[in-house]
């Protein structure tokens, strides 16, 4: 089994079927393949912010790998999440922590990640279906989740959150109800991202 393929991480597993669990595992396996990013570049978090999620979610995991941790400087190579995008995105979700735990940044940092993918969030966050993507939301960000009273597809609502704070209007029409791209914005998310 290929180390930090998702079957790997989930091999490790200290709670296979915690979705928080699940979401990390999804979230490290894509940027590791997507990305081509080395081990510690995950999620663009700090080493020991890595190893500690790591011994928290998939004990034992990096030392089998014979993987070590060095120091706690922001992980380098990680380029391609250090942009402007990725840091307003990731500020976004830490304000909106319903609990100032070590779980939901590393969850901010993850959502962060995936939100760099091609996908439907869930999709890039390798989880089954939207519905367990809004549960984590609701519990670990719950002021930005209930923002969402439209059911706005969330990439889409996470964008439009950070236009809306600064001003931008990216917007061609004047409301969505009358907007040519309300179905890109809202509707299904269970087909392919379009
Ligand atoms: S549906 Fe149209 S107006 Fe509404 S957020 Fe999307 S692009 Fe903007």
């Amino acid at each position: 089994m290929e180390i930090l393929s998702y079957e790997w991480l989930m091999a490790h597993a200290q709670n296979p079927a915690d979705h928080l669990t699940r979401a990390f595992a999804g979230v490290i396996h894509g940027s590791r393949r997507n990305n081509g990013l080395k081990t510690h570049a995950m999620l663009g978090l700090a080493e020991e912010n890595f190893a500690s999620l790591m011994e928290s979610h998939f004990p034992g995991a990096l030392q089998n790998a014979g993987m070590s941790v060095t120091g706690s400087a922001a992980a380098p190579g990680c380029e391609a999440m250090c942009g402007e995008e990725f840091g307003d995105l990731l500020d976004l979700l830490l304000e909106h922590r319903t609990r100032p735990d070590k779980e939901s940044e590393w969850l901010a940092f993850a959502i962060a990640t995936a939100c760099m993918g091609n996908d439907h969030l869930y999709q890039d966050m390798g989880l089954p279906n939207r519905q367990i993507l809004s549960g984590l939301l609701s519990e670990y960000f719950t002021s930005l989740f209930v923002r969402n009273t439209g059911n706005m597809k969330w990439k889409k609502f996470f964008y439009k959150q950070l236009c809306d704070r600064s001003g931008v209007n990216a917007c061609r029409a004047p409301s969505c109800a009358v907007c040519t791209d309300y179905l890109k914005c809202f509707g299904s998310e269970d087909g392919p991202a379009n």
